[in-house]
């Protein structure tokens, strides 16, 4: 276990540490402001670690875990047995499942309605632990929606859902990815369009 470090006599006063800060902030800002002025504006846009969305994007590690999917058969047919397994695991309780049963005769039953509320969903996988069946996964490589003009949209529902798994396996992650960002952009610049979200 890494042990407290103990502050010195200079830091407990906080002042020093306060002016520290001040002098480290304003000597950026003089340092980027000679730039802008010298017309040396590439400079000053290395040094952020903050980036441009939606118009520049980073790329996500292979384990990110993004938005769901639900995975499907090869003839389509969705995979998930709503079991609720899932559901129980689910710390944030924002799936919501409506049973129903199925047409064959070897599957007891099948997701009527299937919904995620992302608003309340922490992204921690748990659901996907869950699942004996690998029917539902967070590989799309998709981070949380940022801002659809109506918040009922923040609910995924089981079209949506398998939606993106056609659209990945069709396509692959970088076009769904840039999908999203096309429409990140496009929301950015007409807020009062309507836009399919996915
Ligand atoms: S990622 Fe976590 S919070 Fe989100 S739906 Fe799955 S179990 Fe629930
Ligand atoms: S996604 Fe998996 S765990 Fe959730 S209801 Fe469907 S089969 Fe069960």
């Amino acid at each position: 276990m890494k042990r407290r470090e103990e502050m010195t006599f200079w830091e407990r006063l906080y002042v020093v540490e306060a002016f520290k800060g001040i002098v480290l902030t304003f000597s950026r800002l003089v340092r980027n402001l000679i730039l802008y002025l010298f017309g040396h504006e590439k400079k000053i846009a290395a040094t952020p670690a903050t980036i441009q969305y939606p118009n520049e994007r980073r790329d996500y590690p292979e384990r990110f875990r993004g938005r769901h999917r639900l995975t499907l058969y090869d003839n389509g047919d969705i995979k998930c047995t709503a079991c609720f397994l899932c559901a129980t695991a689910c710390p944030a309780r924002c799936i919501y499942i409506e049973p129903a049963e199925h047409n064959n005769p070897d599957i007891e039953k099948f997701p009527h309605r299937y919904e995620i509320d992302t608003l309340l969903c922490i992204y921690c996988g748990y659901c996907v632990e869950a699942c004996p069946v690998d029917a539902i996964r967070m590989d799309t490589g998709l981070h949380p929606e940022v801002y659809p003009p109506d918040p009922r949209l923040f609910i995924e529902d089981k079209e949506t859902l398998m939606q993106r798994s056609r659209l990945l396996e069709d396509n692959g992650s970088k076009t769904l990815y840039d999908m999203h960002m096309k429409k990140m952009q496009h929301v950015e610049t007409h807020p009062n369009d309507e836009v399919k979200y996915g």
